[in-house]
């Protein structure tokens, strides 16, 4: 039986999305040979690496400002590719920490350059999204840097700042999970493990005016320029990853896009929330308007009945809701592909666990 899945990243994927994938794993488009096996250089992938450009540009309604990249690697790797395109000894690049992952794109970016934080909620355990208000100036960087969505401490951006330099965002776990207006945004990114497809490929997608900033003096595969100059296959890419990130897109727009995914993801997260709050046995510390609508953390207050609520949801088939390990707690994924069914299977889960201990 498939379990239901609330793994942060790799996450769930479509069950139809799976099927056609292992399709293409024995014999792609029915051309006799596997997509694991195909050239990056023929006529088929070049024309499933323009299907997924060409569906990313149309799910993000992205204009023609923008060049979209496909590169091979993750989020961390990005970490490092902005500064060393975008950054130099004398400049400067701002961020705002709302926590480990804005905090580890910071330290990437200080062997490039110089770095200064623009806001923080370290000081509140990062339960909550900095204010406007209390940013330092923005002006005169190089770059500003925000991860919108906050996987591991389950925030989210739900409105995204203006500033006063070019913005960058990590995108990572909320990329596609609603309508963003990137005509504002300098330069997006995002790993494919938590709402595009399999871990292997990053996404980017960049303002034309900020790319011709870039450093040219770079090798080759860690240059934007060249890589958009090269439509994304320079040197061999994911070719499989590309792939089954294609068939997710493709379910993604047979859903109705992003903003009919939107109101799901709303749904789910809502429904979560609800039982959290109204359950005796479960917390979200979040300030309510910062909740995430991605990674929905909660706690318990004795730690030894989170570990038994874990083993208890796995008897039911449940994995995967086990917090990051700077965290602790628990914490359910339910990225673009988790269903409002297995949402309300772990909430009578959680239903029943309460039951059960109450009974006690
Ligand atoms: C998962 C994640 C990362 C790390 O991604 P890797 O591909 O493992 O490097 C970075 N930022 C955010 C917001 C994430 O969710």
């Amino acid at each position: 039986m498939r379990k239901i899945i609330f793994n942060a990243g790799p996450a769930v994927l479509p069950e139809i999305v799976l099927a056609q994938a292992s399709e293409g794993i024995l014999n792609v488009n029915n051309e006799g040979i596997s997509i694991a096996e195909i050239s990056h250089r023929s006529q088929l992938f070049k024309s499933i690496l323009e299907e997924t450009l060409h569906l990313i540009r149309e799910l993000g309604a992205i204009g023609t400002d923008h060049e979209v990249i496909l590169m091979q690697g993750g989020a961390r790797l990005q970490f490092a590719q902005i500064p060393m395109n975008f950054l130099s000894k004398e400049s400067k690049a701002g961020f705002i920490d709302t926590g480990y992952w804005a905090h580890k794109a910071m330290e990437y970016a200080a062997y490039y350059g110089q770095t200064d934080i623009i806001a923080s909620s370290q000081e509140k355990q990062y339960r909550h999204i900095p204010n406007t208000l209390d940013f330092k100036s923005t002006k005169g960087y190089a770059y500003i840097h925000l991860t919108s969505n906050n996987t591991i401490y389950g925030t989210q951006f739900h409105q995204i700042p203006v500033v006063e330099s070019p913005l960058i965002i990590d995108m990572s776990s909320d990329v596609f999970s609603r309508v963003m207006d990137y005509s504002k945004i300098e330069f997006a990114y995002a790993c494919a493990q938590k709402n595009i497809g399999p871990a292997g490929l990053s996404i980017a997608i960049v303002k034309k005016e900020f790319l011709a900033r870039a450093h040219t003096q770079l090798p080759p595969v860690f240059s934007y320029q060249l890589l958009a100059a090269k439509k994304s296959n320079y040197y061999t890419p994911p070719v499989l990853a590309t792939y089954i990130s294609l068939l997710n897109l493709r379910w993604l727009k047979a859903q109705g896009g992003v903003s009919a995914i939107e109101a799901l993801n709303a749904q789910k997260a809502k429904a979560l929330y609800a039982e959290i709050d109204r359950n005796t046995l479960f917390e979200n510390h979040v300030q309510t308007e910062d909740r995430s609508l991605m990674n929905v953390c909660f706690t318990m207050s004795l730690s030894d009945l989170e570990q038994q609520f874990i083993t208890f949801c796995e008897k039911h088939n449940i994995i995967g809701i086990k917090g990051h390990k700077v965290t602790g707690g628990i914490r359910a994924s339910i990225y673009n592909a988790q269903t409002m069914d297995n949402v309300q299977q772990l909430i009578q889960v959680m239903q029943a666990f309460e039951e059960k201990c109450i009974n006690k």
